[in-house]
């Protein structure tokens, strides 16, 4: 059974107006094969744990730490995490201008597993998977996410999630900017994975809706760089009809 353990994890960036602490002790587990919703108001930190979960070199962890199957992610660069089994679907997923996106899906695959995959049957299933995004197969020979727009992005960083096949998968808003199918054909993209390698999700969003496709086991409230209640997915509805005011009364979100 592997385990993601976040404990009493610590987070600063550097601002022109000096530091500025944004995570103050988040407390989460993830055991395999389950998937966690984190909810919260804009600009309570979210964004900041995926990044420091990842190993984004702007988040500067002042303490805690973030152990996958009790080795110590914190420790290691963001390729090292990667090949640990970590991944992280960007709320904003950048362009690579000059790298075709299967130029850059085989490199990824060939850096995790520690040897390239066999052609043919990569080919296979890098067809497959596209297919199951509805993804044209001119997108793989576009460079990474130039000129995609929003949507196609998201479908993007999903092709990689199920090409990659991590063992904790961090959704940092997937299903935002989606219309109502290319929401459904997403999320039937993280339920393949979720099938297909057992890989225990935590999935920031803001709405319900995705929720109603990638079923949560657990939803927790994200205030003020912390996890301020947790509960099952009836939280999440109500959430929803309640908004987070009564989680920001006497908190420093501003
Ligand atoms: P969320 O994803 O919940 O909307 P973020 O993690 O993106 O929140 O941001 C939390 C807070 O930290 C915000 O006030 C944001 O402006 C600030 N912040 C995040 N990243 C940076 C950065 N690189 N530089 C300065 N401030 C940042
Ligand atoms: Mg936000
Ligand atoms: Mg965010």
């Amino acid at each position: 059974m592997s385990v993601l353990k976040i404990e009493d994890l610590q987070v600063s960036v550097e601002t022109e107006q000096g530091t500025k602490q944004i995570l103050r002790g988040v407390d989460l587990t993830i055991g395999q094969g389950e998937t966690h919703a984190i909810m919260g108001p804009n600009g309570s930190g979210k964004s900041t744990l995926a990044y420091a979960i990842a190993g984004h070199p702007k988040y500067h962890v002042e303490g805690g730490s973030v152990t996958l199957d009790g080795e110590e992610m914190l420790d290691l660069s963001v390729d090292e995490r990667a090949r640990a089994g970590l991944f992280l679907a960007m709320q904003y997923p950048v362009e690579i201008p000059g790298v075709s996106n299967a130029n850059f899906l085989r490199t990824a695959k060939t850096a995790i597993d520690g040897a390239a995959p066999p052609i043919r049957s990569w080919l296979k299933e890098v067809d497959a998977a596209m297919s199951g995004l509805r993804m044209d197969k001119s997108f793989r020979e576009r460079n990474v996410n130039e000129g995609f727009s929003g949507g196609e992005k998201k479908r993007n960083e999903i092709l990689q999630l199920e090409l990659l096949k991590p063992k904790f998968a961090v959704l940092d808003e997937t299903d935002s900017g989606l219309d109502v199918d290319a929401l459904k054909i997403v999320s039937e993209g993280v339920n393949r994975a979720k099938e297909a390698t057992g890989m225990g999700v935590l999935l920031i969003t803001h709405y319900n809706r995705i929720l109603r496709y990638v079923k949560p086991d657990f939803v927790h409230v994200f205030v003020a760089g912390k996890v301020a209640e947790q509960g099952g997915p009836e939280l999440a509805v109500r959430l929803e009809n309640e908004g987070y005011d009564r989680f920001l009364e006497g908190s420093t979100v501003g």
